[in-house]
């Protein structure tokens, strides 16, 4: 087998250290010869990979970018925009495996999800596509939940309510959640150790240390702990926030139905979990179908699928980001019918959004190129 150079940039980011986590766990690092970029340490030593490699290389030195056959990058939008053009430009034709959004929607570019979009990917490769792109985490773990019901042409439209966590902000608004939290728990300290203190004495405390001026929130902007934050990424100014008008547009690309798209739209909210997005789901089904029937359709649509009971005790055992956080299982749970009739459905879902949503699809894309 021709060993592949493979160039990674962004590897000490959040998602880039899932990446080389996920790399190393399913031997991808002997199957290529791989090479590191970073745009503050080259020449420093790299991660622990499991095997040795040369010091890390300068992630903007073109001609060493352009000496790699794929290049993988989590670097972030602005290095994409300003490093692939120029890559382009000087003819390097290899291929470009990215997390950031700046090239999502370009025609030139395929959103990579393979086990939602395999046959979009394989007719992609097929036209000699070079440019494969992470989808946005809560679009890509919706359609990894109800990838199946999509595929069997049984979504006539869909809203997603999203509870997104705080990894999808960044690393450190995941650390000031942590710190929110310990200020509000902390500012209560003792008389939650007294248990003869009143309920509404603690409460108080904990509502001023939300609104308190010492409260951490210089990368959140607000408090989350204790709250939620019902507006997630720019305002649009057309009453829609920036991550509201992904699902439907990344998620029919990934679909490869932008031509004749179903409508998916709903409302995107930023809770207090560390990594795992949650979802609830209203699905307008083309015909009235049973849950035997749906269920069957959602699990065999991937092997991640892990079907939840729609039963109190499994659904709180198992529907939750603290049962899924770290795990490549896709929860799906209370499925049931709406009152509205048999062809209205709802459910919910649990995916840790660096996983699926963002790191699992770019290896796996590696996987799919490497392999050819
Ligand atoms: P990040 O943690 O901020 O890391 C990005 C880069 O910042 C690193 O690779 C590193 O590059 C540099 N950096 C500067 N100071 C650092 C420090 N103290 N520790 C580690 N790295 C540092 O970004 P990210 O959340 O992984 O996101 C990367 C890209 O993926 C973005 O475009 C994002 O939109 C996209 N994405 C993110 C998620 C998510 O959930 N967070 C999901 C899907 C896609 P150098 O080595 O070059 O300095």
């Amino acid at each position: 087998m021709t060993m592949h150079r493979v160039g990674l940039i962004g590897w000490r980011g959040m998602v880039g250290s899932v990446l080389v986590e996920r790399m190393h766990a399913e031997g991808d690092f002997a199957l290529i010869e791989p090479r590191l970029f970073s745009t503050t340490q080259a020449g420093a030593k790299g991660p622990d990979i499991g095997l040795a490699t040369a010091p890390v290389g300068n992630a903007n030195d073109l001609a060493a970018l352009a000496a790699c056959e794929i290049l993988i990058s989590c670097q972030g939008g602005d290095y994409t925009e300003a490093i692939h053009p120029k890559l382009r430009a000087s003819g390097w034709n290899g291929h470009w495996i990215d997390a950031a959004s700046a090239l999502r929607m370009k025609d030139s570019a395929v959103i990579i999800l393979d086990p939602v979009n395999q046959p979009v990917i394989e007719a992609a490769l097929a036209a000699g596509r070079r440019d494969w792109i992470g989808g946005n985490c809560t679009v890509s773990l919706m359609l990894m939940a109800f990838g199946g019901l999509f595929r069997a042409n049984l979504v006539e439209w869909m809203t997603t309510m999203t509870y997104q966590a705080a990894s999808g902000a960044g690393a450190k608004q995941m650390r000031e959640l942590l710190q929110q939290m310990g200020r509000v728990s902390g500012a209560a300290a003792e008389l939650l150790a007294d248990p003869a203190s009143a309920i509404l004495d603690i409460d108080r405390r904990a509502a001023a240390a939300l609104r308190d001026r010492e409260m951490p929130i210089e990368h959140i902007g607000q408090p989350l702990a204790g709250s939620l934050l019902p507006w997630v990424d720019r305002d649009l100014g057309n009453g829609y926030s920036r991550e509201e008008i992904k699902a439907g547009a990344e998620g029919n690309k990934i679909l490869g139905r932008s031509g004749t798209p179903v409508p998916i739209d709903g409302l995107c909210v930023r809770i207090g979990a560390m990594r795992c997005h949650s979802q609830a789901v209203t699905i307008k089904l083309t015909k009235a179908t049973p849950l035997g029937e749906v269920e069957r359709i959602l699990a065999a649509a991937h092997p991640w699928i892990r079907i939840v009971p729609n039963k109190r005790e499994a659904t709180l055992a198992c529907l939750t980001p603290a049962a899924v956080t770290g795990k490549l299982e896709i929860a799906v749970g209370r499925i049931r019918h709406l009152a509205m009739g048999k062809d209205y459905l709802t459910a919910f879902t649990v995916g840790d959004q660096l996983l699926w949503g963002a790191a699992e699809p770019l290896r796996r894309m590696l996987r799919l190129l490497i392999g050819r």
